[in-house]
């Protein structure tokens, strides 16, 4: 029968919130151990069904569990994430553990190294569960362009869990991990939270390390965390936040307190809504649920004004030039000598070099390559990437001043709910169009939060994505917190 069908299919759960897991496991009524085991078991029984992780690091979770529940047996302080199962994408580098960016030619490549984001977590007692399917180096808004199957989005699995981060958003809606690392160069992270029903954030450029992550733009890529609420997102970002001295991009800036500025009352805050973001395309029932959300926070005591971004309309383009003129040399390294997959039809080296590079990567990226390597080519450069670098920074001063008069701008995160599997895997520009509210703070380097504001009728989840200016995280999670609780 087709509604027992349909209820089989349902595969979303809440975690648990670490404040409550924490005191489980503080006062030894949950043993880390124990959690992990059922994680691992839940995932068993799920996994097949929604591709989410592509490889699990089983015994450096147990291990890591074992010393959590040591220290917990002591009576010793634990810290921050003590016990709480973590999910990677799979772009960032755990040593002795698969990385594939969700490449075929990263097939059999182990890293030997940490991702600074991973270190900081495992230093904080989280437990990492494994490796989360996205789409390839990244490139995407589905998780269709995997080398290793498409993720299914937990709420409808007929439906994209969005994209790149589709494993990290899916693995959290579905508790196959309480949180989850993901990235975003161009809304990889805010997009599939949204899509899939959960918290997502992008940090400010320069706010959480790079390192260990496998470049896709490297003027645009960031590192954050996915939770199933607010505060958990919050947490997660001060753990991995702060300056690294591998990444010379990354901000010394303190970090702030980001878990309890979220608890902060939003009256009196004035919020931004860009008239450019409720036009055309914009799908009815997202429009009416971020409307509700812009109601509450009115009601929650915040001062509502109108905003214009009216560069807004060249991001698209202007993004997908730089994003892919980064990505054609970001992804020269791959050679099938260095990392990963060679081709066996490999007479001589130029013949090695191009086998290897034509069937370990993807249409997708080969598309990207092609693009980048065009816009970068002597006698387009300035045609085209100079003149989105130009563009680039009209949008970052727009924002700016923009910022000046408000302290947040919402704007829905996606124009569009979880599209179906498949629709719109034939029309690159349809996919690339769908990014339209997530590149802008992307191209200017501020930071946001996507939070769960409502569903449509059918029941799929909408996001509103709250804006703030760089390294103000915690405006952010205020206003995301009090979305969240307005329960829209
Ligand atoms: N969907 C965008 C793209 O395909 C963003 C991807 C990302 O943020 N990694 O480039």
């Amino acid at each position: 029968m087709p509604s027992e069908a349909k209820a089989a299919e349902n595969f979303i759960e809440k975690p648990k919130t670490l404040a409550e897991l924490r005191a489980e496991i503080a006062a030894g009524t949950t043993k880390a151990a124990d959690l992990a085991a059922g994680y691992y078991d839940r995932i068993a029984q799920v996994n097949p069904r929604l591709n989410v992780y592509l490889s699990l690091t089983k015994e450096r979770a147990l291990a890591q569990a074992e010393r959590v529940d040591a220290l917990a047996a002591k009576g010793d302080p634990l810290p921050a994430l003590a016990g709480i199962p973590v999910g990677i994408k799979d772009v960032l580098v755990m040593r002795g553990a698969p990385a594939t960016a969700g490449s075929k030619i990263l097939e059999g490549y182990r890293p030997p190294y940490d991702a600074t984001a991973v270190e900081k977590l495992e230093a904080a007692g989280a437990v990492l569960l494994g490796k989360l399917n996205c789409d390839e180096f990244a490139m995407g808004s589905s998780t269709e362009n995997s080398a290793y199957g498409p993720v299914r989005n937990p709420v409808d699995t007929e439906r994209v869990p969005g994209g790149s981060s589709g494993g990290s958003a899916a693995a959290v809606a579905a508790n196959l991990a309480v949180a989850t690392l993901g990235s975003d160069t161009g809304g990889s992270i805010r997009q599939p939270a949204s899509f899939c029903g959960v918290v997502g954030v992008l940090p400010t450029y320069g706010r959480v390390s790079r390192y260990g992550l496998i470049a896709f733009a490297s003027s645009l890529d960031r590192v954050g965390p996915f939770a199933a609420n607010v505060r958990d997102a919050a947490t997660l970002l001060g753990v991995i936040a702060g300056h690294d001295p591998k990444d010379a991009t990354s901000s010394a800036a303190p970090v702030e307190d980001y878990a309890a500025e979220s608890d902060t009352p939003v009256e009196g805050l004035r919020i931004g809504v860009p008239d450019e973001y409720f036009g055309e395309g914009l799908d009815a029932e997202v429009r009416a649920a971020i409307e509700s959300g812009i109601a509450a926070l009115e009601a929650a005591g915040c001062v509502v004004k109108r905003v214009s971004l009216p560069h807004t309309r060249y991001a698209v383009p202007v993004y997908y030039l730089i994003a892919t003129a980064e990505a054609s040399a970001n992804l020269a390294r791959f050679d099938g000598v260095r990392y990963g997959y060679r081709s066996p039809a490999s007479e001589n080296l130029s013949a090695m070099y191009r086998h290897s590079r034509d069937e370990g990567f993807g249409a997708e990226v080969k598309r990207r390559i092609l693009l980048g390597t065009y816009a970068l080519s002597a006698g387009y450069y300035d045609a085209y990437y100079l003149k989105a670098q130009q563009v680039r920074r009209l949008l970052a001063e727009e924002y700016l001043r923009a910022f000046a008069d408000v302290d947040a701008i919402v704007t829905p995160t996606s124009p569009m709910p979880a599209f179906k599997l498949g629709e719109k895997t034939g029309d690159p520009l349809a996919m690339y169009l769908a990014d339209i509210y997530t590149v802008t703070a992307s191209l200017a380097g501020i930071c946001g939060v996507t939070v769960p504001c409502g569903t449509t009728k059918a029941g799929l989840p909408v996001g509103m994505q709250v804006l703030a200016a760089h390294l103000n995280e915690g405006t952010a999670f205020r206003v995301a917190r009090a979305v969240e609780t307005a329960q829209i």
